[in-house]
């Protein structure tokens, strides 16, 4: 053990390789249910470095973890069998904007808010964007291929990919940083590394592409009073062809949770069991009147019951706090079991209708706290721990009321992870989502790139 640490001290310096109590903040992601185990976290400031720690960790078959801004929800980051956590979180230079490709080129380790500011600072904007951005690290959001706020818009994080430098797990180093935008020249590798989750190399750079800036945004809030509502609502901005940026729900139980939480308000007076947040972008001088006229249909047709468009900057960010709030706040007050799925759109009222009496009869005490990105068929499903119920117990149940949703995102055509990926929390239930020849095709490239088996394992499958 000492002289693994030696190693690692030799080649990254002696104050950047952490043990004991130190180490296990460095090896948990925001998952609860795992008790981190770490043999040691390490904090590389170069490619090379990182280059170093893997082929000395492959060649003693030392399994690792890499591990960003720690804010996944899948448990991807734990280190919980004395696995070195490799972290990035001193790989933080950025290295440019260039104007003309419309890139950004930094380290791994970048802050996701970091990389927006520097595109704002640039003329520019980077629209991939979510409640973590603050924590979490540009190479974890490559790592998971990150969603978030704007997908309806911008799309996943994948498609602002333009070039990656990956260390593989015997040490060495692949650049997939060719700056053109055609280039049909066989497989294109970077997609690989996209949402692999840790599990084939460890991302120390990245190019990312940025876009100009969105013209003004207006944010407005609706209460809405039938689950059915919130597609047609959706509908309704379709055919009228509103240049929507994002497309959010939550319901009446999320919105109170918030209000517990937070110093936030709701601004209408009494409570509605769903709302949504729409933000559209002001594209020319006549969008006010387009959202408008919007807004009297959805009246006339009674898709909502009543509305609200912000009047301030303030109030664009409190409107969508009482959205990005509600996981925090559900964390803070309560024992909650998270679940990420994704449906098609035409799919979500059966879906939730099903969910809602399967946990009613098999679940009773549980409450299914919904909201997301919807505008994407993407729902954040979060069951709360009965009061009188022991934390013990409620997990236990959580587990087999997971098996009863996924069997329903099965039979409806969904995904059991949207966005937040598989890691440790639904590695059993890759199944549901992906046929055996896709995971025997995904096991076959992971024991080609790995053989050591060094890189995450245990993660995804
Ligand atoms: C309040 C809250 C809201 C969130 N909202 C969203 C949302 O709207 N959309 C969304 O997509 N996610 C969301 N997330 C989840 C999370 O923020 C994202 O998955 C994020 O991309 C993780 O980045 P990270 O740097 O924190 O990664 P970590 O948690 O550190 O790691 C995540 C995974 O990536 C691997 N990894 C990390 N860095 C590297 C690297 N350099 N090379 C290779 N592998 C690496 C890790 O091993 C792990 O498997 C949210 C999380 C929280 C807490």
């Amino acid at each position: 053990m000492s002289e693994v640490l030696d190693v690692f001290r030799s080649i990254v310096g002696t104050t950047q390789v952490v043990t004991g109590e130190e180490a296990k903040a460095w090896a948990k992601d925001y998952t609860k249910a795992y008790t981190p185990s770490p043999l040691a976290a390490v904090f590389p400031k170069t490619t090379q470095e990182v280059s170093k720690i893997l082929q000395f960790c492959n060649q003693k078959k030392i399994s690792v973890v890499p591990s960003g801004g720690r804010t996944g929800l899948s448990g991807g980051a734990v280190a919980a069998r004395q696995e070195v956590v490799i972290s990035t979180s001193k790989m933080n230079g950025i290295f440019g904007v260039n104007p003309v490709e419309k890139t950004i080129h930094c380290q791994a380790g970048v802050v996701t808010k970091e990389l927006q500011r520097a595109a704002v600072d640039a003329g520019l904007y980077f629209p991939v964007d979510f409640a973590s951005s603050g924590s979490s690290h540009i190479g974890g959001n490559v790592a998971t291929n990150a969603g978030g706020i704007k997908v309806i818009r911008y799309g996943l994080i994948r498609q602002w990919v333009s070039g990656l430098k990956v260390v593989l797990a015997d040490g060495s180093i692949l650049e997939l940083t060719n700056a053109c935008v055609k280039n049909n020249t066989g497989y294109d590798l970077k997609h690989l590394f996209i949402g692999s989750e840790g599990t084939l190399g460890i991302i120390t750079e990245v190019i990312m592409n940025l876009t100009t800036p969105p013209k003004e945004l207006m944010v407005c809030l609706f209460a809405l009073n039938k689950l059915e509502d919130i597609t047609s609502l959706f509908e309704l901005t379709q055919k009228m062809a509103l240049p929507l940026t994002a497309y959010e729900m939550f319901t009446s139980f999320g919105l109170l949770r918030v209000q517990e939480h937070t110093k936030l308000k709701s601004p209408f007076s009494k409570l509605h069991p769903f709302y949504t947040l729409i933000e559209v972008e002001k594209i020319s001088d006549k969008t006010e009147g387009y959202l408008e006229q919007f807004v009297q249909k959805a009246f006339d047709e009674k898709i909502i019951v009543d509305g609200v468009l912000s009047q301030s900057s303030q109030q664009d960010q409190d409107f969508w706090g009482l959205r990005e709030n509600i996981a925090e706040s559900l964390s803070a007050l309560t024992v909650a079991h998270k679940n990420d799925i994704s449906l098609p759109l035409s799919k979500i009222t059966p879906f939730c209708t099903d969910l809602q009496e399967i946990i009613s009869s098999k679940y009773p005490g549980f409450e299914a706290v919904i909201f997301g990105h919807i505008g994407d068929g993407n729902l954040h499903v979060n069951f709360t721990k009965p009061e009188k119920m022991s934390k013990d117990e409620f997990f236990a149940h959580a587990k087999k009321s997971d098996v009863s949703m996924f069997e329903l995102v099965k039979k409806y055509g969904g995904s059991i992870s949207a966005e937040h990926g598989i890691g440790l929390t639904k590695k059993d239930f890759l199944h549901y989502t992906r046929s055996p020849l896709e995971i025997g095709i995904m096991k076959k490239i992971k024991q080609d790139l790995d053989p050591n088996e060094i890189m995450n394992p245990g993660k995804v499958f």
